[in-house]
């Protein structure tokens, strides 16, 4: 998939759950540590009524006395089998527990009587819940003391609310789905790795440049491409709001004109009473690289900074003109990897839900679609932005060069 090699902290993260930046593939010990210690407390009662001898040891597995010393009254067996096993997961999980200042004695007394039909699995996935939490951090801090500030910023990005949905995609249309280039662009990137056929001189700028598209995504001579990738997602925002019934408007949006004939704000979006006591909604697009050298610092402290930072200044310039023209605005705001902002994140909920009460889909399938279709939406725009701005980096001559002439994408799409 990735077709590369890479570092155990890659690795690492590619084991984390989506959710937490990873590719969710998992680590077998953390299953079945959550699986063997969730079925002991579970079995626990059948055990004790079934196997006698298990009496011996049951009520040293979490409170051993110290004196005498239960395991010299215990066979070998027992300790090998079952005691050793148990106490080591226990204290894996107690450890993560401890983090979040949780009892795992609590977690489970509570579960375990609730609901007796489901508590199985539930025990056992709050288990592998606690633990991959922990992973997620541990991996963090290893970023934070091993790499450079925009790798950890592109950790924490990754992180973002609903940033990964689109692996989550079952690939069927052109809204959930990449030709291969795409697709492994998409995971290297995620990863941070090397990028195929990266060029490490822009020739725009007349510098050497990165390898993991930092710079091309911030490249000072290459702004109004990544225009494309952000029309993209008005669209789809736009189509949603029409799925929910509202009549969006996207083109010639001179709101501010009235109040200024020089007044040059132009939102991306007009959601006619989407705002506040049923207010105009103005929307204002931007899609930011947490990465870059203004913003790797600050994102690599605190996820969602570089989105939080610019949704703020959206809402500044807005402000004042929306106030006085009685509109109510939304700065729709996101980061490259996908993360966004919870206020536009209320918004595609609000439409998803219009839109499922309109088409009778339930909302609980429609707004999941909608997460991974925008999600999707990002990581093509992101994908299509970086073949374009290679081959423009590279520069003429260096198309000619046989070494770059392979069956690729953006080959292709030069020669068109
Ligand atoms: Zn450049």
């Amino acid at each position: 998939m990735i077709g590369q090699n890479f570092s155990s902290l890659t690795w690492d993260q590619a084991t984390l759950p989506i959710q937490l930046g990873g590719f969710g593939i998992g680590k077998v010990n953390l299953i079945a540590t959550a699986a063997f210690t969730a079925n002991v407390f579970e079995t626990k009662e059948a055990v004790l009524q079934t196997i006698v001898s298990a009496r011996h040891y049951f009520p040293y597995l979490i409170d051993p006395p110290s004196e005498p010393d239960p395991i010299d009254e215990l066979s070998p067996n027992q300790v090998s089998e079952f005691i050793s096993p148990f106490q080591s997961s226990f204290s894996t999980l107690s450890s993560a527990a401890d983090s979040k200042q949780i009892n795992i004695l609590d977690i489970v007394h509570s579960t375990l009587l609730s609901d007796s039909a489901k508590s199985s699995h539930r025990l056992q996935k709050l288990f592998t819940n606690l633990l991959q939490e922990k992973q997620g951090q541990d991996v963090l801090k290893k970023f934070h003391n091993t790499r450079p500030p925009p790798d950890t910023a592109r950790l924490r990005s990754c992180c973002g609310p609903h940033s990964g949905a689109w692996l989550h995609c079952v690939p069927k249309d052109a809204h959930s789905m990449m030709d291969n280039e795409s697709f492994r662009f998409a995971c290297n990137f995620r990863l941070g790795l090397p990028l195929h056929n990266s060029s490490s001189y822009c020739s725009l700028c007349k510098k050497h440049v990165d390898n993991v598209g930092i710079h091309t995504f911030s490249c000072p001579k290459q702004r109004s491409r990544l225009l494309d990738k952000h029309d993209s997602f008005c669209r789809e925002l736009k189509l949603l709001a029409q799925l929910a019934s509202v009549k969006a408007k996207d083109h010639h949006l001179t709101l501010f004109t009235p109040l200024d004939p020089k007044n040059k704000l132009r939102p991306d979006l007009f959601l006619p009473s989407m705002g506040k006591q049923g207010r105009g909604l103005a929307i204002d697009v931007t899609i930011g690289d947490s990465r870059n050298d203004s913003n790797a610092a600050a994102s690599a402290l605190e996820t969602g900074a570089l989105r939080n930072k610019k949704e703020r200044a959206k809402e500044q310039k807005y402000e004042e003109p929306c106030h006085t023209m009685g509109y109510s605005f939304l700065a729709a705001s996101l980061e490259i990897f996908g993360s966004m902002t919870n206020k536009l994140d209320t918004l595609i909920s609000r439409l998803v839900q219009m839109a499922a009460d309109r088409s009778q889909i339930p909302f609980s399938t429609l707004l999941p679609y909608w997460r991974k279709r925008f999600s999707m939406n990002i990581q093509q725009g992101n994908a299509r932005s970086w073949m374009d701005a290679t081959v423009r980096m590279s520069g003429v001559d260096s198309l000619q060069d046989s070494s770059l002439n392979l069956a690729t994408h953006h080959i292709r799409s030069v020669a068109l």
